[in-house]
């Protein structure tokens, strides 16, 4: 992006319609207003004073809007459009604050001492099996869907079943270990652990913290971190995401040669802390962040035993959006034996999941979501697991998924590298 589209990201706009087919929301309403271009002439006229922060018309296109950022790859001028977002939102925080259901949720994901209790309870809740007894299409059954989502749905052994296993205590064997087995002379990673990867998806750093050793990296924990602020930032409240960014900095400072993020919308975040924050240190930090997908890619990763299973992939828009990370999941599952990778139609458009658009408008989120869900539906053959690497789209996927009474399981792309290690024997 060149200086002036830095400083003005939707300048470039020639307002010519080709992110139109791209946006998830216009295929929903056909309305102009609900597309890339639409929204672009609404914020354009929000900066200019033209339309103020209490229209009603101009809020209710703004908050409609996925932030997803499939209007940026197909637009031939290289609007920003993100980052445009981000400064619309800001402005309307600022002005207007934030409706009392975003402010409270938001507020949960600023405390530790809020989220981690609140999250341990939803644990408790989940292990009765009840999410996902009720889970179903309405409004309620569907968020005990999601709930239900965040359990493993990758079998690890006959004995233990669908959706128990974790197996925290294994460790890859010594002699699996990749280069020669002396810790000394591997990449050291720290693992960012998240807030509802951390307390909902802990199998999911487990199998992250395996894989990643198996590969040759020596994983390291890192305490003082937080969660990355990524919901405070979408919502426009850019002073909670620089403070949860600043402690985080500061936790992670001199960490590790690089940082393993197993979350896209994370990951996108923890990325552009850089921008976020403008220090050196801000600066230092992103440039070691990896999606865990990219650093498993960067060293083959190494085959395992095989897994006959027929998969779907589903790209998170953190990550093929934001990031711009295509290929590496692919290599990822790709190395895994006997494994049959699909990808349908309509895998790298947003599942309608981005952050907590799909608690604070949940028509609009199950109206893009239903598109996918029918594409996985009459997919043949029919996939055992749909695979993702990001928490809420795991969440909205297989919610939708039970929804529509498909016995279909969503998983972690790690989660099956590791499962795949563990058939190989490479773990003790
Ligand atoms: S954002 Fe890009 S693709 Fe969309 S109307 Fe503007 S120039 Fe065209
Ligand atoms: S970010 Fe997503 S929902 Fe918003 S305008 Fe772009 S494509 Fe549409």
């Amino acid at each position: 992006m060149t200086s002036t589209a830095a400083a003005d990201p939707l300048a470039p706009c020639v307002h010519c319609g080709f992110c139109l087919p791209a946006c998830p929301t216009y295929l929903a309403t056909g309305d102009e207003a609900d597309s890339p271009r639409g929204r672009i002439v609404l914020m354009r006229a929000l900066e200019r004073g033209e339309l103020g922060s209490g229209d009603a018309g101009l809020v209710q296109h703004l908050d409609a809007c996925l932030g997803c950022r499939g209007c940026e790859p197909v637009c031939p001028s290289g609007v920003g459009y993100g980052r445009g977002l981000e400064m619309a939102r800001e402005r309307l925080f600022q002005e207007r604050g934030l409706p009392p259901l975003a402010r409270a949720v938001l507020g949960v994901f600023r405390h530790q001492w809020l989220w981690r209790p609140l999250f341990a309870l939803a644990r408790v809740f989940r292990a009765t099996g009840i999410p996902g007894l009720l889970a179903g299409g309405a409004r309620a059954g569907f968020g005990l869907g999601m709930l239900a989502a965040t359990r493993s749905d990758v079998t690890l052994t006959p004995s233990r079943g669908r959706g128990k296993g974790a197996y925290p205590e294994a460790r890859p064997l010594r002699s699996a270990l990749g280069n020669n087995g002396d810790n000394t002379t591997h990449p050291t990673v720290a693992l960012f652990r998240g807030c509802v990867m951390d307390t909902l998806f802990g199998h999911v750093h487990h199998a992250t913290r395996r894989t990643l050793e198996a590969n040759g990296y020596r994983v390291l924990e890192v305490s003082g971190q937080v969660c990355c602020g990524a919901l405070h930032q979408h919502a426009g409240d850019r002073e909670a995401a620089r403070a949860l960014a600043a402690e985080n900095v500061a936790a992670f400072a001199a960490s590790a040669d690089y940082i393993a993020v197993n979350s896209a919308g994370c990951g996108a975040l923890l990325k552009d802390y850089g921008h976020l924050l403008g220090t050196a240190g801000s600066q230092a930090m992103a440039a070691k962040v990896r999606d865990i997908s990219e650093l498993l890619a960067d060293v083959g990763p190494r085959a395992g035993g095989r897994l006959e299973l027929d998969v779907a992939y589903d790209a998170p828009c953190h990550l093929q959006h934001a990031q711009r990370v295509h290929q590496a999941p692919l290599a990822l599952l790709r190395a895994i034996p006997g494994l049959r990778l699909d990808i349908l139609p309509g895998s790298d458009r947003c599942c309608g999941s981005a952050g907590i658009y799909s608690l604070l408008r949940p028509d609009m989120a199950r109206a893009v979501l239903d598109d996918k869900i029918a594409g996985i539906a009459a997919a043949a053959p029919r996939p055992r697991l749909v695979t993702s690497g990001n928490p809420g789209c795991l969440m909205q996927i297989g919610a939708g998924l039970r929804a529509a009474g498909l016995d279909i399981g969503v998983a972690h792309p790690v989660e099956l590298l590791d499962q795949s290690y563990r058939a190989g024997g490479l773990y003790q």
